[in-house]
């Protein structure tokens, strides 16, 4: 199969790259290197079945594809404050011509939609008939609005022309070749444990969040792109394993074998207040589940932040 993924720099989008490299497939990746690196892809450049495009997703010529991943938007907090104009932009036209090439090649198509679509929830855990709880207006929005938009456009193009199209709303997810600068959660504390420097809690660290490794939400997303019979389906994926900001802080101390100390900083304005994935939709329809423990997942992101480490001390010598 030939397959578009959209975003195919970035932290999520490179795995996956990898992944449908590994099994066979032909992959196009199309990636204006906003909040992604092309360090991320290095090694699959010269790849007989890959091929890059450097390119805005509205600028991209499409071509026939089986299918398409569209992943590409910012995705931390700090990466859409930086860019909430492309955010909406990416998220709605964006979203848009991608569905008008699904629909003119026939190809399958995924929408990355996100947890971010049920805002500060007041339901939990959280199913997929949950509407949410978004502040249209707030500093998240132009993510979580934009996110909708995606999810409603989506779903016009599977009621009006039979578009073969899927939703996955992915939870926070961590691993190698997250950017060590793009502010989430993850990122921030590892550096912060090896580097000494002290891991900064917003709030009083007791909101949580649900952390999904690299490897099996690349899993979930091909499963829900390669099962047959699922137009118009909604599917949370994540890792239901929920934990605070501050047991997370404390575990990546351990892990790192670090005395950084712990600061607390006034609360982010919006910060959802507790965020877990109801995932019975994805085992029954998908088989799907996490495999990878936080911990486990956890040791493996930290071995990619020391080498980030070392190679910045070597740059800085
Ligand atoms: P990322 O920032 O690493 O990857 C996104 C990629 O999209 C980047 O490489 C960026 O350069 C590219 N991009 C942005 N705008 C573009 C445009 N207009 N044209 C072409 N490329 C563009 O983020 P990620 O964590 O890999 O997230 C991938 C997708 O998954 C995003 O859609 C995000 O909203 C969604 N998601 C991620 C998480 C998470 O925890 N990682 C959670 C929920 C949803
Ligand atoms: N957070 C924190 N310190 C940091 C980065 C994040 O306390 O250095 C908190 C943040 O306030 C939020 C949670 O960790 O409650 C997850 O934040 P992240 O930016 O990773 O993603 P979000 O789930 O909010 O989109």
């Amino acid at each position: 199969m030939r397959v578009l993924v959209t975003g195919g720099a970035g932290f999520i989008g490179s795995h996956l790259c990898e992944a449908l490299l590994a099994e066979g497939h032909e992959v196009v990746a199309v990636d204006n290197l906003l909040t992604g690196r092309l360090e991320n892809i290095a090694h699959l450049l010269s790849h007989p079945r890959f091929r890059f495009f450097q390119q805005d997703v509205l600028e991209f010529e499409l071509m026939p594809v089986d299918a398409i991943y569209h992943l590409a938007s910012p995705a931390s907090p700090v990466g859409y404050r930086r860019y909430p104009i492309e955010t909406l932009v990416v998220n709605s036209l964006g979203t848009l011509r991608l569905l008008e090439g699904a629909k003119e090649y026939g190809a399958r198509f995924v929408f990355a939609s996100t947890s971010e679509i049920y805002g500060d929830p007041l339901v939990h855990p959280q199913s997929e008939e949950y509407f949410g709880n978004v502040n249209p207006v707030g500093p998240r929005s132009c993510y979580d609005e934009g996110k909708r938009f995606g999810e409603a456009a989506t779903m016009e193009f599977v009621r009006e022309y039979g578009v073969d199209a899927r939703i996955a709303r992915i939870f926070n997810t961590y691993g190698p070749r997250m950017d060590p600068h793009d502010g989430r959660v993850v990122p921030n504390f590892i550096m912060r444990a090896l580097l000494d420097e002290p891991l900064e809690i917003y709030g009083d660290g007791r909101q949580t969040r649900s952390l999904c490794f690299v490897s099996d939400m690349v899993a979930g997303l091909r499963l829900l792109m390669e099962r047959d019979g699922l137009a118009g389906t909604v599917v949370n994926l994540g890792n239901p394993d929920e934990r605070t900001v501050l047991d997370l802080a404390e575990l990546i101390r351990r892990l790192t074998g670090s005395s950084a100390p712990l600061v607390f900083l006034p609360p982010r304005p919006d910060d959802p207040g507790r965020r877990c994935p109801d995932i019975r939709r994805a085992r029954e329809l998908l088989g799907w589940e996490p495999l990878v423990p936080l911990e486990a997942g956890l040791v493996e992101t930290i071995a990619y932040f020391r080498d980030v480490v070392a190679q910045i001390a070597v740059r800085d010598e």
